[in-house]
């Protein structure tokens, strides 16, 4: 009897093609011999499409190395309006994969509806997923756990508009020029921007509001960038950290997927004193959103000081073949294959042990 694995994908969030890719990955490597897949796409406008059709559904191609595999026979799904209602075959697999990014993806919201349905899925629980999106709230985890992160400050969109003489002020005492602003619940970059001056700034924390009601704005690190795999629930362990060569300015959209020039190097070139230094941080961090099944810790290692600072976790990290997490457990030892076996019994450990 194989497994039954929904595969879910797509969504609305800035990175629903990225999920694609990413879901596309997880399905080609799922051992056939012990798994059987029912894809469930979410178009962008948030309709759900469960079994073969939803891949032309989202205008994507199903590998032909898919077709056999797929479950069929579960294709309810309303599509007239949009809305999502609980639909039987998400109850009908054995465990889910969310391979979705962003939010209602990744911020706990489809993770609750997991809940409520009783079915296993892979990665962290509602509260870590939701902590792990909000920028706000996660350095406000990290710094209850004591980790070294760049200095920061949260504004309220509410207040941006009523007060932003006294912000500006703010943040110019506080922080200085060059910062980063960005929406605290967004992911890949979106409504990013690097501030040089008052002018900037304005234009920045414009273009931050336009996406959420929280803002953070955060002193430029001169550093580089240091990711980390952390996998597991009750005693997770960390891969070796990778570093991201970013060939943009920052390391923004454009670089992350449309460019696609950005160069990854695994493992980073460390000493072994900080290697080991930043695989403790990253478990800390997981540990201190509770996280659990994956995530990917990232740092920045300050060029002039050697210090590391912890940027953000990220609870469902690009997954496709050719990105940082699996990469980097494929040069600690385990496959991207195996991976997946291990993802998913470390769903089915997470949900045998709430019940
Ligand atoms: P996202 O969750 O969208 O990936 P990040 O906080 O990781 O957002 O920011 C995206 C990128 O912007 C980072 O990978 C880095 O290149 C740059 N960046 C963000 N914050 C800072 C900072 N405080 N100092 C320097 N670079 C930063
Ligand atoms: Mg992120
Ligand atoms: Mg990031």
């Amino acid at each position: 009897q194989k497994i039954r694995v929904g595969v879910i994908f797509g969504g609305q969030s800035g990175e629903h093609e990225v999920s694609i890719h990413s879901a596309r990955s997880v399905m080609e490597n799922l051992n056939s011999e012990k798994y059987d897949i029912l894809p469930i796409g979410i178009s962008k406008q948030g309709v759900w499409h469960v079994g073969l059709s939803s891949f032309e559904e989202l205008g994507a191609e199903i590998p032909d190395s898919l077709r056999k595999r797929i479950l069929v026979g579960s294709t309810a799904v309303p599509s007239e309006n949009g809305n999502f209602l609980p639909d039987s075959s998400l109850r009908s697999v054995d465990v889910i994969i969310p391979v979705l990014h962003g939010p209602h993806g990744e911020d706990g919201t489809v993770q609750g509806l997991f809940e409520l349905l009783d079915v296993a899925y892979v990665g962290a629980g509602v509260l870590a997923s939701a902590v792990g999106m909000d920028k706000a709230m996660m350095k406000s985890a990290f710094a209850h756990a004591g980790l070294p992160q760049c200095k920061y400050k949260v504004y309220l969109r509410h207040h941006w508009e009523q007060n932003s003489e006294s912000i500006l002020s703010d943040i110019e005492r506080e922080l200085g020029f060059p910062c980063f602003v960005k929406p605290a619940n967004l992911g890949s970059s979106v409504g990013i921007s690097k501030a040089k001056d008052r002018e900037s700034l304005i234009l920045a924390m414009r273009e931050a509001a336009r996406y959420d009601r929280k803002i953070v704005v955060e002193e430029a690190v001169n550093a580089r960038e240091i990711e980390v795999a952390v996998l597991g629930n009750d005693e997770p362990r960390a891969s070796v950290a990778g570093e991201i060569v970013p060939k943009a300015d920052f390391y923004d959209y454009n670089a992350k997927y449309v460019n696609g020039t950005s160069e990854l190097i695994i493992p980073a070139e460390l000493t072994d004193q900080k290697m080991s230094e930043v695989r403790k941080l990253a478990l800390q961090a997981y540990r201190a959103i509770d996280g659990s099944g994956l995530s990917r810790v990232d740092f920045f290692l300050e060029r002039e000081t050697g210090r590391l600072l912890v940027n953000e976790i990220n609870t469902f990290p690009g997954f496709t073949v050719y990105s940082m997490y699996p990469k980097l457990w494929e040069a600690t030892g385990l496959s991207y294959e195996n991976l997946l076996d291990e993802l998913i019994g470390l769903a089915l450990e997470r949900h045998r042990e709430k019940n």
